[in-house]
């Protein structure tokens, strides 16, 4: 392989800025949401018991599925199969039809394409991905999308719980953590919450638009790489004309 060392997955260095600023945006919402609103179990309701559980479950299973788009390792089956089995990679050498990779300096499978970010190449590859710090590929592009989506739900079901209590309910604000943590914290609490609301709306913007985007290329039959080429073609050819 030329030039630097090949990444595994999303956790191995070097760590992306946007990697690191949605980590901590998940944390920020965990930790609000658990300042908030479990203190009000010494009231609680009903309404509070469908809204914690809802939330928590959209958040484990954000969590979740975020962990394995970041964890899963891409790298074309024949670069593995050349480390782990060379007799058996000489063998599918001959008999089937690979591409040659001036990068990785041998046989891949005859659709991977080389990610830069990454240094290797991936099989059906969709796109390196910033957010989760890994390619997007073959079958984990459903995941992809399932991830957008659940993730627009818990920022929906976070704004919604704060402005529900905040306007209707009041529990939190003037109650709850008053009572509970004995500080008159009613300022700060509030600045918290207002920016965390700004910053949930600000995910649902950049959320609805990336889900649009892939419903655009799923309908025309592209993968987001496909889509760049074809811009970066479409521009170069306007320059020539
Ligand atoms: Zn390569
Ligand atoms: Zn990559």
């Amino acid at each position: 392989m030329k030039g630097t060392k090949s990444r595994k997955n999303g956790c191995t260095c070097p760590f992306h800025l946007f990697q690191i600023v949605v980590i901590v945006y998940f944390f920020v919402n965990i930790s609000l949401f658990g300042v908030f609103w479990i203190p009000g179990f010494t009231s609680i309701t009903a309404l509070m018991v469908v809204g914690i559980t809802i939330y928590g479950g959209l958040s484990i299973l954000q969590m979740i599925i975020y962990i394995i788009l970041s964890c899963v390792d891409h790298t074309d089956r024949y670069i593995k199969l050349k480390r782990s089995h060379p007799e058996e990679f000489d063998r599918y050498q001959k008999a089937k039809t690979l591409n040659y990779c001036q990068v990785c300096l041998t046989n891949v499978s005859k659709h991977a394409k080389h990610c830069k970010r990454c240094n290797k190449c991936v099989n059906n590859f969709d796109h390196h991905c910033k957010a989760i710090n890994n390619c997007v590929a073959g079958k984990y592009y459903g995941l992809f999308i399932f991830f957008i989506i659940i993730s627009i739900l818990t920022s929906l079901f976070q704004i919604a719980m704060i402005i529900l209590d905040y306007s209707c309910l009041n529990f939190f604000v003037r109650n709850n953590f008053k009572k509970n943590f004995k500080t008159d914290l009613y300022d700060i609490a509030l600045c918290l919450l207002t920016f965390n609301v700004l910053t949930n709306a600000l995910a649902l913007m950049y959320l609805f638009y990336l889900l649009i985007f892939h419903f655009y290329l799923m309908a025309n039959g592209m993968t987001t790489y496909e889509y760049i080429l074809s811009r970066k073609n479409k521009i170069e050819t306007e320059k020539v004309f």
